[in-house]
């Protein structure tokens, strides 16, 4: 075991403060890892304040960690001391599924093991996230960060850089396409690199004035604010894909209505409960789809990984400290954000 010093929600209404626990002995699989950068995820607030339900407190949230390997078990044969590597949203699953056997572990057919506030597979115990100077996990769920990636700004491609890139990956988006991705986020502004890497026409929807010239160097060749009307009504019957990564309710019908016949609706954010209704309409008469997305595999988090650094990606981040943290929050919640913050784990030796 070794003590861990970390930041957690005790609560779903408290803010995040100083907290220590203990890292569970190395096991003969695992790799110990020393968090140099950990990516804020949206997902982490919601986890933090309980939205999607009663979550498992103490909570350390944080699933776009990078780090250097500083001690491996006898059976580790993929990475060594020294190793810079990557661990994303989880960290464990059951192995032997069709899924886990086709590289869908996010999709495992008894539950993955998230990164945190999930309950460890062999003895039970809650995990925590990357919020932490360190972490075990076992090898398997361990990525490698290419060399020529920039180490400070390669965290939140384990889960916004994966969460985007996946379902473009499999609905096939492709030179010519037209993709409009909703939301300018940290999710929203990798699926607009990527889907311009794929060679989409791509358009981003955005409320926020102030993101639209950004929104153009960002590789995006149009811009729609989505609170005007006009915009949103010029644009009916234009695309082929629109990537929902929109954290709260919203009215889907009009982005719906946005989409050519045949065109795809993905979500990656996570609304519950789904209001207002979807007006069947709107999927029936132009025969739409609407569709989900859940991370990515890990070995498809290893190939965008590798392919952000042959096509030179990287995520736009602004770095923070730990004690910044809650107020990282806050802007999020306003749509504050460009595009992602990234903690800088030396800050919580402060
Ligand atoms: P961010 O907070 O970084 O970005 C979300 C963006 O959505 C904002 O920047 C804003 O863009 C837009 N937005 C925010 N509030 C509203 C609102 N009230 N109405 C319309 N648009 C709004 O979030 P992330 O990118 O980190 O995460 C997005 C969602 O994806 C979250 O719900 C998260 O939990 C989920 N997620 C899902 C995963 C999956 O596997 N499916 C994995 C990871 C995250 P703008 O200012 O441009 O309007
Ligand atoms: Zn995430």
């Amino acid at each position: 075991m070794s003590k861990a010093k970390s930041y957690a929600a005790l609560s779903a209404t408290t803010p995040l403060a100083p907290f220590s626990f203990e890292r569970r002995a190395l096991r003969a699989d695992d790799v110990n890892i020393d968090i140099l950068y950990c990516g804020v995820c949206h997902s982490d607030i919601h986890v933090a304040e309980s939205d999607w339900g009663p979550s498992n407190y103490p909570i350390v949230p944080g699933h776009e960690i990078v780090g250097k390997v500083t001690e491996v078990g006898s059976k580790v044969s993929k990475y060594k001391v020294g190793d810079i590597v990557g661990v994303g949203c989880m960290v464990d699953s059951c192995q032997h599924c069709s899924h886990c056997a086709a590289d869908l572990e996010q999709y495992c057919d008894n539950g993955f093991v998230g990164t945190y506030g999930f309950n460890d597979l062999i003895d039970g115990t809650l995990t925590y996230g990357g919020y932490s100077d360190h972490i075990v996990v076992r090898e398997k769920f361990v990525l490698s960060i290419p060399e020529t990636l920039a180490l400070s700004k390669a965290a939140p491609l384990l889960c916004a850089g994966i969460t985007t890139y996946s379902p473009l990956r499999h609905h096939g988006v492709k030179a010519g396409d037209k993709v409009g991705v909703l939301g300018m986020g940290g999710l929203g502004h990798m699926g607009v690199k990527f889907a311009k890497a794929f060679g989409a026409e791509v358009t981003i929807f955005t409320r926020s004035q102030s993101k639209i010239a950004e929104a153009k160097k960002q590789g995006a060749d149009h811009v729609i604010v989505s609170t005007d009307e006009a915009q949103m009504q010029a644009a009916a019957m234009t695309f082929d894909y629109l990537l929902d990564t929109i954290p709260v309710q919203h009215d889907l019908n009009p982005y719906l209505n946005c989409l050519k016949v045949d065109g795809t609706h993905i979500l990656v954010g996570l609304i519950e409960p789904m209001e207002p209704a979807v007006h069947a309409a709107n999927l029936v008469m132009k025969r739409r789809i609407l569709t989900g997305s859940l991370i990515g595999g890990i070995a498809e988090t290893q190939e965008m990984l590798d392919f952000c650094a042959q096509h030179s990606i990287e995520c736009d981040a602004e770095m923070i400290d730990i004690q910044d943290i809650n107020h990282a929050y806050q802007r999020m919640k306003k749509g504050d954000v460009k595009y992602r913050f990234i903690i800088d784990m030396k800050s919580l030796k402060n």
